[in-house]
């Protein structure tokens, strides 16, 4: 039970994942909100984060939210399972963002999660809101399989660039193209 408990808490997270970066990163009446104005200059910007330290101090401040009614819900044990799993996969989540702007990614997943963030960033924000997964874009009607994408030379990815021409590596060649090329 322990273990379903820290499930649902991780599948909690990737309903909160789509739900956060659609309406609060996105929708523009709410976007003035704090995450609203770091996420678009992090879609702006490319390589900008919201600090760590931000982010930790929100996690620490919503797990002791969480854990008092999960607890007394469902008991202290399984409401401890289900705020880890929530809050263990939203660490994930971080993780697996921050890789996909920063490494090339190994195995399916990883070509299939960048492939599916760079759609949202550079072809269409509306879509692939979902990071960890796309189960929610799938749900809510936003999920669109990335063709070829076309990313803006000023905030390609340095994973995504040969450094000795200053185009798309050719490993990538086949998915994502260079827009004007300042070189
Ligand atoms: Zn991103
Ligand atoms: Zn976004």
């Amino acid at each position: 039970m322990i273990v379903v408990a820290a499930l649902l808490g991780a599948f909690t997270w990737t309903f909160l994942e789509y739900v956060i970066h659609r309406w609060a990163g996105h929708y523009k009446a709410f976007r003035k909100n704090p995450f609203g104005v770091e996420h678009i200059r992090h879609h702006i910007e490319g390589d900008y984060f919201a600090p760590s330290y931000k982010k930790l101090l929100i996690a620490v401040f919503v797990s002791a939210l969480l854990m008092w009614p999960a607890a007394a819900i469902v008991g202290r044990a399984l409401g401890v399972a289900y705020v880890v799993g929530l809050m263990g996969f939203y660490g994930v989540y971080e993780m697996i963002h921050r890789l996909d702007h920063t490494h090339p990614g190994i195995g399916p997943y990883g070509r299939w999660s960048r492939r599916h963030h760079f759609y949202h960033h550079f072809v269409d924000a509306r879509m692939n809101h979902g990071v960890t997964s796309p189960i929610w874009d799938f749900v809510f009607g936003t999920y669109r399989k990335p063709g070829v994408i076309k990313v803006p030379a000023k905030l390609c990815m340095e994973w995504l660039k040969d450094p000795s021409t200053g185009d798309i590596r050719a490993e990538h060649a086949q998915t994502f193209v260079l827009l004007g090329k300042g070189r």
